[in-house]
């Protein structure tokens, strides 16, 4: 037997950045070339459209960097979703360490946003240069003592290893100055090379070497030992948090929960329905303007694949997915539907099943997550 679930988290693409960084394949594009008033003013509108109807639990305003965006056009959608829902219980922006402006960030807080997420990404002032980024190492630091001083009690930083030209060493350095910061959160991913970036470029034409394999793997593992150690708890594959902070909007998608997704390029899951707006900021504009609809992609995945799905997400945690939940959510079993996987990733030590019924990834499955997670695509 299937449960709806009875409420929803909202997530709101700004695609807006100051510079495109040449690693990154999320949609931005430089703000000078668009008018963001009438971005926002079609966010609204597509928000009204939406007509969410459950209480709302948690916001995430994520980009590009929405830091871009002029302070009183932040404020301006804040004070609009605080009329809205009242049920949002954790509230986070994505902030660049270059654009933390503290009178902004003062008055987000007191507005209601309660969780900041720092795109940090590292600590070594040549990696960064390699990435693109527009930030220092000293402006992170700068934009946590900010961001504290402005009243945030949950701060996230975003790191990433396996940066071309990094180290063991550099690596440890960043680690070592993100957990110094007193921050609740950190987030340590592994550099993908997307598809069209110049990064892809670069690395198919030779002029950028990658970090070798087995050194991104020690890297994953010396995160993962440094960061327990240092009093966070790893609660998914890239993410660790101290007690209770654990960012509860993204536990949304891990555990496959509606989250309605708005603005160019947004991803939502709301209502059986997987969509994604279309890719264009004035694309995206003109269809809200003349009433039609902002998705390019829109279906309704079969009981099998929202299941499988399920299994997937849910295993990125570190808990696991819960066994009696995943069959009132899907109405699946999961035992019966994944016998073989789970009885071959049992029996070579990547997964387990737990007496409290959870089925999870082993330590050793941790490091094998994508290898294991394949074998749950239906
Ligand atoms: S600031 Fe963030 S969203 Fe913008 S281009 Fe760089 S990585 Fe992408």
């Amino acid at each position: 037997m299937k449960s709806t679930p009875s409420n929803a988290g909202l997530y709101i693409h700004i695609p807006f950045c100051q510079k495109k960084c040449p690693y990154c394949a999320f949609y931005s594009e430089p703000i000078e070339r668009h008018e963001p008033e009438k971005l926002v003013d079609a966010i609204f509108m597509e928000l009204e459209r939406c007509a969410i109807t459950e209480p709302v639990k948690t916001i995430y305003i994520g980009g590009g960097s929405p830091t871009c965006l002029p302070g009183y056009l932040l404020i301006e959608i804040i004070v609009s979703l605080m009329s809205q829902y009242k049920d949002v219980a954790e509230f986070t922006i994505e902030c660049n360490p270059a654009q933390a402006d503290e009178k902004t960030l003062k008055q987000l807080r007191t507005l209601g946003v309660n969780r900041l997420s720092i795109g940090a990404q590292s600590f070594d002032t040549k990696e960064l240069k390699t990435l693109g980024r527009i930030h220092s190492p000293r402006q992170i630091v700068e934009a946590v003592r900010i961001a504290k001083k402005a009243g945030f009690e949950n701060i996230g930083l975003d790191l990433i290893f396996g940066i071309p030209g990094s180290s063991l060493k550099t690596w440890r350095h960043s680690l070592k100055s993100a957990a110094a910061l007193e921050v609740q959160h950190i987030s340590a991913y592994s550099l993908t090379i997307e598809r069209t970036t110049p990064f892809e470029h670069a690395v198919r034409q030779g002029k950028l070497g990658m970090i070798d394999g087995a050194v991104e793997r020690q890297m994953c593992k010396t995160a993962r030992v440094f960061l327990r150690k240092a009093g966070f708890g790893q609660y998914e594959i890239s993410n660790f948090a101290k007690g209770g902070f654990e960012c509860r909007h993204n536990l949304r998608y891990w555990k496959n929960l509606p989250v309605v997704g708005v603005g160019p390029a947004a991803a939502g899951w709301y209502k059986g329905k997987r969509t994604t707006n279309v890719a264009d900021i004035e694309k995206y504009i003109k269809r809200i303007e003349s009433g039609r609809s902002s998705q390019s992609e829109a279906y309704i995945p079969s009981s099998e694949q929202t299941a499988s799905e399920s299994a997937v997400l849910g295993l990125r945690m570190t808990e696991g997915v819960d066994m009696l939940e995943y069959e009132k959510q899907t109405g699946f079993s999961l035992i019966r539907l994944f016998e073989d996987a789970i009885k071959q990733h049992g029996f070579n030590g990547l997964l387990e099943c737990t007496p409290d019924n959870y089925c999870r990834l082993t330590e050793k499955g941790l490091s094998y997550a994508d290898t294991v997670a394949q074998d749950f695509v239906l």
